[in-house]
């Protein structure tokens, strides 16, 4: 994606995803990277989960211009983990987030 001034490419029109980031959260996963060159061994700890105790989410999600939108920096050679993270998983994990939220408020709220 080109982010610099004057090419200001806009984010994919897509039938399901809402760019919320929410499903790249470091949780571990199997670094694996099918592209032809390989990318810096930092990536594989990183996308392991190890090394990132301060860290919630992926380092290579960005905003898309401060307007609470998300898109893989790394789009192109993301790890095998992330291509296979589909609408199945999306609407599981907002279901999850619903979930806990209302959980949160009710014991917040009793
Ligand atoms: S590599 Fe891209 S798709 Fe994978 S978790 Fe990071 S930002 Fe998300």
């Amino acid at each position: 994606m080109r982010l610099l001034d004057p090419s200001q490419e806009p984010l994919p029109e897509t039938i399901w995803c809402e760019y919320c980031g929410g499903g790249c959260e470091i949780r571990g996963g199997v670094p694996d990277f099918s592209g032809s060159s390989k990318p810096p061994s930092l990536w594989y700890v990183y996308f392991r989960g190890d090394g990132c105790e301060y860290q919630r989410f992926c380092p290579f999600l960005f905003e898309y211009f401060a307007t609470a939108k998300f898109f893989c920096a790394i789009y192109e050679i993301k790890p095998k983990c992330c291509w296979e993270f589909d609408r199945e998983e999306c609407e599981f994990l907002q279901k999850d987030v619903a979930r806990e939220r209302a959980e949160r408020s009710r014991v917040s709220g009793s």
